[in-house]
Order: structure tokens, then sequence, then C-alpha cells
């Protein structure tokens, strides 16, 4: 007589695997956790200091693995010009008064201005402190500082001023200038906001619809998003390898330590002003954050960033539509600390020695610059260059730190929207105050 089979079993396992799906399914930073750490393992495989593969078909695979997350950035970059114009417009139109939204865009600047002025003042700190460049420097023969910084040409503050104005809005858009993009939105949105509204309706009326056809696009570009930190972090890794790291080994840790006091101190700032669990605020906006650290892209993080602070942390939307977007080009204290701890490096490297007048000049030019510069990746070193070049430091030692730079800048990006997020959350009721 042959033994019935259990009824129970596969419909059990089918059971099992439709619930992993759906839990999985319904959870982004799932997803991209996964596909953060597959394409940690992949990377790695294909690395040079494992040698399994052939170093070109290494490098073709990796650009192969790259193509979702190219695609991802890709459609993001195509819409990112109306949707933040569109946010901020909406955001500022959304319920408030000019005076109430003065309150809002006040203590957003006052927010960036101190974080970023924080971020710099415990980069420089770092960096002279801990002093990463002064080994580099003994083993290669250069005596610690031979010569003074120089001082950098006094910027020339009155055209500084008049040239924030964007006077040829289509050269902004068509040289993506997010700073002026974002100005012109600011202008746009306070005239908006004490325009007639009955003559301004249908333009408001078909703002809304380009927002609704963007923010499609955008949820069609989501679908790509674990896919894109999957091929994105196999790319990086396969190409530069893990071991790039271990020669800039005290640099790489006197940045990640600088950022990790400065992510202590937005969830300190959450957990004191905001009054939200520490852990909990951490857990709701992980998926933003595991995002931000695989496109290296503040900008391209925005709509999820909008959508996690109205969803998940209780943002009314006027307020994440206005703070998000404005944040995601003006907060990025995380790059201001990276590159204070970049410029000591590089004039310990080159024997510069950095006086104190020297190091607050650097403090004040990196609130400025950080303000000043789009959120998208690699932009830290681009300005980093012209600092530098500024203060009379030899800018050769950038060849070096370029080759940790992608790393360096996947956890800085993840600072600077936890910054974004950290300052919506603070904000979120000043529309009623
Ligand atoms: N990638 C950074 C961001 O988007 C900017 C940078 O530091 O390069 O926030």
């Amino acid at each position: 007589m042959s033994t019935p089979m259990h009824p129970a079993t596969p419909f059990r396992l089918r059971d099992l695997q439709w619930q992993v799906r759906s839990w999985f399914g319904t959870r982004l930073w799932a997803q991209v956790l996964l596909g953060l750490c597959l394409g940690i393992a992949v990377g790695a495989a294909l690395s040079p200091e494992v040698g399994w593969v052939d170093r070109r078909a290494a490098v073709t695979a990796g650009a192969w693995l790259a193509v979702p997350g190219r695609l991802f950035l890709a459609i993001i970059g195509m819409v990112l010009v109306p949707l933040v114009m569109i946010s901020i417009i909406k955001g500022m139109l959304g319920g408030g008064s000019m005076a109430q939204l003065r309150t809002v865009g006040l203590r957003l600047l006052l927010f960036v201005t101190l974080t970023t002025g924080l971020g710099a003042g415990l980069g420089v700190l770092l960096g002279q402190g801990i002093a990463p460049g002064a080994g580099i420097a003994a083993a290669n023969g250069t005596t610690a500082a031979r010569q003074t910084a120089q001082r950098p040409p006094t910027p020339d503050l009155p055209s500084l001023i008049v040239n924030l104005v964007p006077s040829n809005p289509q050269a902004a858009l068509a040289e993506r200038d997010m700073l002026a993009i974002v100005i012109l939105a600011l202008f746009l949105g306070a005239a908006a906001l004490v325009a007639d509204r009955t003559k301004t309706a249908p333009f408001l009326g078909a703002l809304d619809g380009l927002l609704e056809i963007s923010m499609t696009l955008v949820k069609w570009a989501m679908y790509l998003a674990p896919w894109a930190v999957f091929g994105l972090l196999a790319d990086v890794i396969a190409r530069s390898g893990l071991v790039a790291v271990a020669g800039l080994t005290t640099y790489v840790l006197t940045v990640l330590a600088g950022l990790l006091a400065l992510m202590l101190l937005y969830v300190l700032i959450v957990t004191v002003f905001a009054r939200r669990h520490p852990v909990d605020f951490l857990r709701r906006i992980s998926g933003v954050m595991l995002l931000a650290f695989s496109t290296s892209s503040s900008a391209a993080v925005i709509p999820l960033s909008i959508d996690t602070a109205v969803r998940n942390l209780e943002v009314p939307e006027s307020i994440a539509n206005f703070t998000i977007p404005l944040g995601a080009t003006i907060n990025m204290a995380g790059t201001a600390l990276y590159q204070a701890v970049a410029v000591c490096f590089l004039a310990q490297l080159s024997g510069v020695a950095l006086t104190p007048e020297s190091l607050a000049t650097i403090v004040l030019t990196l609130i400025v610059t950080s303000i000043g510069a789009p959120g998208t990746p690699g932009v830290g070193i681009v300005i980093l260059a012209n600092i530098v070049t500024g203060f009379g430091i030899p800018t050769t030692g950038i060849a070096l730190i370029l080759g940790v730079d992608r790393l360096l800048d996947m956890f800085r990006t993840t600072v600077n929207v936890t910054g974004d997020l950290t300052v919506s959350v603070l904000l979120r009721n000043a529309r009623r105050d």
C-alpha cells in the first residue's frame, strides 16, 4: 500500500514563498539591501584582488551590470529639473502665507549654515588633529610645514550676489545649474504666492499636470532601484577593487569618523527636538539611505526622500516639497566635512602649514561652496580642486584621493540626505507656529 502524501506540506511551502515574496515586494529597503549585498559580492568576485576574472572582462562585465543603474539615473535626470522646480513652487504655495514661508525658509537656512559650519569645523579639527597626510609625507621625505598657505583671492562679493539671480533661465536649465534652478523656482514661487490666483490658476494647473507625469516616470524608475543598487556597486568594486582603500586607511577612517559624528548629531537633533525614537527614525528612512549610498546622488533620491518624509515621517507634503529639493541642493554638511579633511590632508602631503586664519577661511569657504554645489556624484572632489588651488596647495595629491572618492561619496551622500530628512522632520510643524 502506498503511503499517502501529506497534503499540507506543498501548500505550506507555497505559502512561505508567497509570504516572502509579498514581504519583499512591499519593502523597498529590503530589496535595495539585498541588491547592495549581492552587488558587493559580485563586485568582489570581479575585483582585481580576487583575480578570478581577466581585468578587461571584469571591466566589461561591470559596465553591463551598471546599465540598470545608469538607466535609473538617466530617467531621474530626465525629470529632475521640472520635479525640483514644481516641487518647490508647490511647496511654497501649499497653504502657507508669505510670513509662514519666510519662517520655514529662514529656519532651513539657519539649520543648513549651522550644520555645514559644524561639519566643516569638525573636518578641520579631525584633519589637523589626526593629520592623515603626515605619515605619507614623512614616508615620501616631505618635511612638514615648509611653506604657509596662501591667502585665497578675496571674492568679488557684489558680483557674487548679483550673479545669484539667474538672469538667463534657459542657460541655467540647459547647464543644469541646480542652484540657479532652485533660485529661479524660489522667485517664481514667491511671485505666484502674491499674484492674483484667478489669473495664475491655468499655469499652476499645468504645473500640477507636469508634476503628476514626472512622478509617474519616477515610479517607473523606482522599479529599477534594487537592480540599480546591485549593478552600480558591482561595477565600482569590479573597477577599483577593495584594496584601493588600503594605502589611505587613516584618511578614509578620519572622514568616516567625522561622517559618523555628523550622523549621530542628526539623530540627536531628531530625538531631542522632534521627540522621535532614534532607531525608529533610522528604520523609517533606511530605504532612502541605502539608495543614496548606492547612487551617490542627493538629487537622484529627491522623489523617494519626499515620499519617505510624507509617508513615513508624517511631514506635511507642502513642507517636504519645499525642504527636500532645496535641501538636496544646499544642505551638504557631509560634503563640507569631507572637503575639510581633504584640504588638511593635501596640505600635509605637500608640507603646507595651515594657519588658524586660513583654517577659519577654509570653514567659511566650505559653507558657501557646499551650499552652491549640486547634489550629484563626485561634485565634492571637483570643488575641492578649486578650493585647494585658492590656498596655494598643490593639487597633485588629488590623484591619490581620487581612488577612494567614490567610496567616500557614498557615505557623505547618505549623511547629506539624512540631513535633508532631519530638517524636514524638524520643520514639520513650522507652518502652524
Ligand atoms: N554626491 C554628493 C551628494 O549628492 C555630493 C558630493 O559630495 O560629491 O550629496
